[in-house]
């Protein structure tokens, strides 16, 4: 798909396909939403066997569910208060009803219910597509958190809804990816789909999403919103009655940015970043291949998440000081930069997360130095890397470490981001500027829609046979 094309030529390329086998899996969601904290939803997933086995079971994660209760909450006790200013608050997802073409079939969760099992009655063959219904329902917690909601005011609200829906695990290798969600980065992997998920919300409330806005209508008093995209590898929200948006075009994509009125000044510079970020990672990774690109001031303490697509920025970066230091830019560039690294080019963010994050940071500074030049540079390792070095020096951790094994986000930051960078730094130091960009466009190219290893990466690194990029390269950095 052309990332420039207009809205009306694509939904009718969508409906063209309509009658064609599928490639990959489709979710169409329909939800509804109560203006707080509870959603009710039905899920129509197409799945398409694309492994070299019958499928008798099909195993889903249910990330709302480390919500649950006090005792399943992941985080650090010292995170506590960050995830719940306003005090310890639970939430989950209920399975209603599962049926696979129609028929009912069993079900069960287990992993502490953050995980869905179903026992298929028909088992799906190799190359074979069936059609499994959902009807789900949500409670959301009062978090400031990927999926949560918070109060601004008396009766404004910003939902984030992120790692909400029952998302098909990854089967490879003849086992299921089904990791429990860690205390702290990021809980996702999974593969290529297509998504149409429709929401209908209360009047006042305006929905930003992944995919691009196929239609808004209004029907008894509220308001459907329709979004849907091809080829993204997740879907998330942002939902609020607290929204004013500001949009902006960059190389034929649409950006959109949204926020809340008191924080104006944060939203248009938001605006300004993913714009110049976009033009930058379009010109030396290869095009962003959407056309829409969505940010929301949202609720994550951690910062910036990103999705496909769409990025939530956590509305205290939006306040004084984020905003006159780098701290706000940085995030959005990061964020942005993950469209290309974890977006398409995908990988397992709980066992190999520098696989993204060290490539994203490396281009968050890529974007400082090429939009401010030297001064850019200058900055963001006064802020990040002289900032973080003797936690660098200090830690014994790979930076090819899963997430489990580092002690804290601290760490985490300084190794899988930082030392990340610096990996890549030294890479386009070695090699030239040139050949970085080659390389990078080569790796793009070839890794797109798909997953990609630690093992994988190296090997396709050790491949290019660039001078100084020997055993002696590799040893200092793994
Ligand atoms: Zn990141």
């Amino acid at each position: 798909m052309q990332g420039t094309l207009p809205q009306s030529k694509q939904s009718s390329e969508i409906d063209s396909k309509i009658h064609e086998k599928p490639q990959r899996n489709k979710y169409d969601i329909r939800l509804e939403y109560d203006g707080k904290n509870h959603i009710k939803a039905e899920m129509a997933l197409t799945y398409v066997n694309n492994s070299s086995a019958p499928m008798k079971e099909l195993y889903f994660h249910l990330y709302p569910n480390i919500f649950r209760d006090k005792k399943h909450l992941p985080f650090f006790s010292w995170d506590l208060h960050l995830v719940f200013p306003d005090g310890i608050s639970t939430g989950g997802i209920d399975i209603l009803e599962a049926r696979q073409d129609g028929e009912p079939v069993e079900w069960t969760t287990l992993n502490g219910d953050e995980a869905l099992k179903l026992t298929l009655k028909k088992p799906v063959d190799p190359g074979k597509n069936s059609k499994i219904q959902l009807k789900f329902a949500l409670t959301i917690p009062r978090a400031n958190y990927r999926f949560g909601y918070m109060m601004f005011g008396k009766d404004r609200i910003t939902l984030s809804l992120g790692n909400w829906y029952p998302l098909l695990a990854i089967y490879d290798g003849g086992k299921w990816s089904l990791d429990k969600h860690p205390a702290f980065g990021d809980p996702t992997y999974s593969d290529i789909s297509d998504y149409t998920v429709r929401f209908t919300v209360p009047q006042d409330f305006t929905v930003a999403a992944s995919g691009a806005l196929q239609g808004k209508s209004a029907k008894d008093g509220k308001t459907i919103y329709t979004y849907s995209m091809e080829k993204i590898r997740d879907f998330a929200a942002a939902l609020s009655n607290n929204y004013e948006t500001a949009e902006d075009f960059v190389d034929g994509i649409k950006i959109i940015s949204y926020f809340h009125p008191e924080d104006k000044k944060g939203g248009f510079m938001a605006l300004d970043i993913v714009k110049h970020a976009l033009s930058v990672y379009n010109d030396s990774f290869g095009k962003y291949p959407y056309p829409e690109l969505r940010l929301a001031e949202a609720n994550f303490y951690a910062g910036g998440m990103e999705f496909p697509t769409f990025i939530m920025m956590n509305t205290a970066k939006y306040k004084e000081p984020y905003l006159s230091s780098t701290s706000f830019e940085r995030s959005t560039a990061h964020e942005v930069a993950h469209q290309w690294w974890y977006a398409l080019v995908g990988n397992d963010q709980i066992n190999e997360p520098w696989v993204d994050e060290g490539l994203t940071e490396f281009s968050a500074l890529y974007y400082f130095e090429k939009r401010y030049g030297q001064a850019g540079r200058e900055s963001y390792f006064e802020r990040q890397v002289d900032a973080n070095m003797s936690l660098i020096k200090g830690s014994k951790r790979k930076m090819q470490d899963p997430v489990r094994l580092f002690k804290n986000n601290r760490e985490y930051f300084a190794i899988v981001y930082v030392k990340g960078a610096l990996f890549y730094e030294d890479l386009k130091n070695t090699i030239g500027e040139e050949k970085m960009l080659d390389f990078l466009r080569s790796y793009f190219d070839t890794y797109k829609y798909k997953n990609v290893s630690f093992n994988e990466f190296i090997e396709f690194l050790k491949q290019k046979h660039y001078p100084g990029i020997d055993d002696g390269f590799f040893k200092k950095w793994f």
